[in-house]
């Protein structure tokens, strides 16, 4: 039995041992024990989809038992709200005699000031707090343009960050090593969150690991090529590991560079990854967006058509555009959407229906496995064009032309919109050509011509008054 002084670990989207760089100094500090707080009220007030969540406890499961093997006890603490937690906290660094508290930041205003106001609370009773960037490569704040300011264009701010990303910062840390045995059982992990589909979703680190490998080992042509096709499996689908921290993004790197050496591959999913982090990076330094306000301040005027039914149509899939329609049941379905289509179906929310795309947010966060609130918030801002370098206002999806140049034969709409698995690859994007009723499928729930021109005149109103 061990005693030296014993560390708290607080682990929160950081479910592993790898590349966890919290872990790893506790872990060379002294002896470490962990805490995972479920929040239930919290997480459904952030509107966290039950099958993320499920997704969560299966995968602390696994984590307690990777955590047991290096004597690391895991700790389970149930709360209504975080601001409960520094509370919590205190009285268990008292009782278990802590001083020094290691944990991973997170970024949107609610976690951040969670995290603040943990670290005065503890301080109160000599409790240090070591808080370290785990979640990103470049912590925010550090990747800046020439006046000192976060960058407000996407290409910049990856420019500046693929120079500042050496060897050294790129290396996934180590896992812990394993410490001596403590006097501390873990907890069983309770059951929350809700059902999803195991079948594609699995929560052993080394299932996981293998999804990254094959991704990396397969994509040596298709990524750049391919990776806009919903029909074909072309992406990582690491997503929803990202978002929990199954995996560390500097071993997704390490991966890529020690099994790939396509330079074109290796740049364009590096591009996907300093997105990730460019939404990170903005969350962090712009509270606006935690607080439900658009990027672009003037875009908070726009006035948005309150419309339940066109909206819950939209949400139900049943809007007669056939690839917003497969999109929206592949959410429903498998909690996960292919990025084009995350595109295609946002864009036609507050493009064409002309609806907040803030509903649209909350829907997707309810749904997704990988929701993440910066990817989710920079994804809808740049989609409804009030975002940091969000596409033009005139830029409008055309669902029908996306549809024929994505999902050419048809195969990602067949799948999941089964009304139209009998028609022919030509008809398939346009089935209103046929007759919907008879097939069991809406007709098209508006006229996309007028709808883009009266956007288009709405915007450019908007633009010359405001
Ligand atoms: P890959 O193509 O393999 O990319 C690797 C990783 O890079 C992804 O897992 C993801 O972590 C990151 N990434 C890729 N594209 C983006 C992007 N555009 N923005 C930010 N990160 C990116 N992503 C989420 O992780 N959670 C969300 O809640 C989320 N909501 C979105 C909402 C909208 C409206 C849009 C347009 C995009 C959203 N995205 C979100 C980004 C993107 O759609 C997904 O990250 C991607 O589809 C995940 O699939 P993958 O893991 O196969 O990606």
């Amino acid at each position: 039995m061990s005693h030296s002084p014993l560390h708290l670990i607080w682990f929160r989207n950081d479910l592993r041992l790898n590349d966890n760089p919290a872990l790893f100094n506790a872990a060379k500090a002294g002896s470490v024990v962990g805490v995972f707080f479920i929040c239930e009220k919290q997480w459904q007030e952030h509107n966290d989809s039950p099958a993320k969540l499920g997704l969560i406890a299966d995968r602390l499961r696994e984590f307690s038992k990777e955590l047991k093997q290096k004597n690391i006890p895991l700790k389970i603490i149930a709360v209504d709200y975080f601001t409960e937690i520094p509370g919590k906290l205190t009285q268990f660094c008292k009782k278990h005699a802590i001083h020094d508290l290691w944990f991973n930041n997170e970024y949107p205003l609610n976690e951040k000031k969670r995290d603040d106001q943990t670290e005065q609370e503890l301080k109160k009773i000599s409790v240090t707090s070591h808080r370290f960037n785990g979640d990103v490569i470049l912590p925010p704040g550090s990747v800046l343009n020439n006046s000192g300011s976060m960058f407000q264009v996407f290409t910049p701010f990856s420019n500046a960050w693929r120079l500042r990303a050496n060897p050294e910062i790129l290396t996934a840390f180590k896992p812990p090593r394993k410490q001596s045995e403590l006097a501390i059982e873990s907890d069983e992990i309770p059951q929350f969150g809700g059902e999803y589909r195991t079948d594609l979703w699995q929560v052993t680190t080394k299932s996981i690991h293998s999804r990254l490998h094959k991704f990396v080992e397969r994509s040596e042509q298709s990524y750049k090529e391919l990776r806009d096709f919903p029909a074909i499996n072309a992406t990582s689908t690491l997503s929803p590991y990202l978002t929990i921290g199954a995996v560390g993004i500097r071993e997704c790197i390490q991966v890529l560079i020690e099994t790939n050496s396509d330079e074109a591959f290796h740049r364009q999913w590096l591009t996907e990854l300093i997105w990730r982090e460019f939404y990170r990076h903005l969350i962090a330094t712009n509270p606006r967006l935690s607080q439900g306000l658009c990027f672009k301040p003037v875009a908070d005027n726009l006035q948005w058509q309150v419309n339940q039914s066109n909206f819950q149509r939209w949400c139900d899939g049943k809007t007669g555009f056939p690839i917003v329609d497969a999109g929206m049941r592949q959410l429903k379905q498998t909690g996960w959407m292919h990025n084009r289509v995350r595109m295609i179906t946002a864009a036609f929310l507050t493009k064409l229906l002309r609806i907040d795309w803030r509903l649209g947010e909350a829907h997707f966060m309810q749904h997704l496995m990988d929701g993440d609130f910066a990817s989710n918030n920079g994804g809808w801002q740049w989609s409804a064009s009030v975002g940091a370098d969000s596409v033009p206002y005139f830029r409008i999806f055309n669902p029908y032309r996306q549809a024929e140049k994505f999902d050419p034969q048809g195969n990602y709409v067949r799948k999941f919109v089964p009304e139209l698995s009998s028609i022919n690859d030509k008809k398939i994007h346009q089935p209103s050509t046929l007759s919907c009723e008879t097939l069991g499928y809406p007709n098209p729930m508006i006229d996309y011509a007028s709808e883009r021109k009266k956007t288009l005149e709405i915007w450019s109103e908007f633009l010359n008054t405001a």
